[in-house]
């Protein structure tokens, strides 16, 4: 670690390979479907340690993701984003390449867009999920409305489109409090696409996958009921919310930043690090559950949280609050900082220097870009 450059982004793949496999092995426990996110590491390395080894089905949020994940030889793939028309052609052509790319459509519009892409290439069929609002209020129909039947059955009667299933992201249960909170979300989530889909079942629409997914509600069910398929993403190297929120311990948290003091201000009381908003995010992270958090755990080389509190983010500078003399952190030390969120931490490098047993042991590139 010593040769890294900094800001420096940190995998631990003993807790990678960790957190992967609880979570397989409580899908398989439960009897449903596996289809892990990978929009957190975007490493087909780590889609293979998510299946234990094997290329299986996978969700990704950008077409650069599934077309990355595709030619590394995965060949089941939902784009969980609902499609924009302009990305139709480029769908189609993945979809033709590989065994099956489901696509996601929340509105009329949408399917319209479809249908006429279709129209105009005969032989053209796109796997379709609807995509449902569990309560998050960010894409997705509202299954108690009249119209979200009507799509469903549009959907289910449409040539252009082969309709796989339900959708779901209970994204709300990162706003919990409590983990009463969490597992009340987690009811809400499957209950959105099951009661849906026996409604769905009474006005003809076959057989639809009930997809749920989120790495709060996956954590903190003991298993997966009232579901086909599920798709935690965040699970693979949680973070200092996820520890917060109770999903994990800090301890299975397999990501952080290195970073170097550039300035030591006793004075003031205050260090400068080289990991600011474009090497860890600017997201707030626990800050409901704990105001005082900061924008990530601030820890020595060890992992051992520091008395050190980091307290503004610009471009480039890392404004830290120092508990103490400053001056126990000279100009030169460096530091690991655990993410707030590592989804969006990951997203900022461009490689990732992958530690084993506390050794630097290989390197592995992200696909970025859309
Ligand atoms: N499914 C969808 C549609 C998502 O948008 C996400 C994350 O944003 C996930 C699944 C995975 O959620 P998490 O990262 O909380 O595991």
């Amino acid at each position: 670690m010593d040769d890294l450059s900094t800001p420096a982004f940190l995998v631990d793949r003993d807790i990678v390979t960790r957190n992967c496999d609880r979570m397989r092995a409580k899908a398989e426990r439960s009897g449903v479907a596996f289809r892990p996110h990978v929009k957190t590491h975007k490493v087909a390395e780590i889609g293979r340690l998510q299946h234990g080894g094997a290329a299986g089905p996978i969700t990704v949020s950008t077409l650069a993701e599934a077309e990355h994940f595709a030619a590394a030889g995965f060949g089941d793939i939902t784009y969980a984003v609902p499609i924009a028309p302009a990305k139709l052609e480029r769908a189609a052509a993945l979809g033709r390449a590989i065994e099956r790319l489901n696509i996601l459509v929340d509105s009329q519009a949408a399917l319209q867009a479809v249908e006429s892409f279709a129209g105009e290439r005969p032989g053209t069929v796109f796997d379709v999920f609807l995509k449902v609002d569990c309560g998050y209020h960010r894409a997705g129909v509202d299954p108690s409305r009249p119209e979200s039947v009507q799509l469903a059955l549009a959907l289910s009667r449409s040539s252009a489109v082969r309709f796989r299933g339900l959708l779901t992201h209970a994204g709300h249960s990162y706003n919990s409090l409590t983990t009463a909170e969490v597992l009340a979300i987690a009811k809400q989530e499957t209950a959105a696409v099951t009661n849906f889909a026996a409604t769905l079942a009474q006005e003809g629409a076959g057989e639809l996958v009930r997809s749920i997914g989120s790495t709060p509600t996956c954590t903190h069910a003991e298993s997966f009921t009232d579901c086909d398929e599920v798709r935690p993403g965040n699970y693979v190297f949680f973070d200092a919310f996820q520890a917060t929120l109770g999903s994990c311990s800090m301890s299975d948290v397999a990501v952080s930043v290195l970073t170097t003091v550039v300035g030591c201000y006793p004075d003031r009381e205050e260090l400068i690090v080289d990991a600011a908003a474009l090497a860890l995010s600017k997201d707030p992270g626990p800050n409901l559950i704990d105001p005082t958090f900061g924008y990530g755990l601030v820890c020595d080389l060890e992992l051992r949280p520091q008395p050190l509190k980091l307290i503004a983010l610009s471009q480039e500078h890392g404004k830290i609050e120092v508990e103490g003399n400053a001056a126990r952190w000279p100009v030169g030390t460096r530091l690991r900082i655990v993410p707030n969120h590592s989804c969006l931490t990951a997203a900022m490098y461009d490689r990732y220097a992958v530690l084993s047993a506390g050794q630097l042991v290989d390197e592995w590139r992200p696909v970025r870009g859309w």
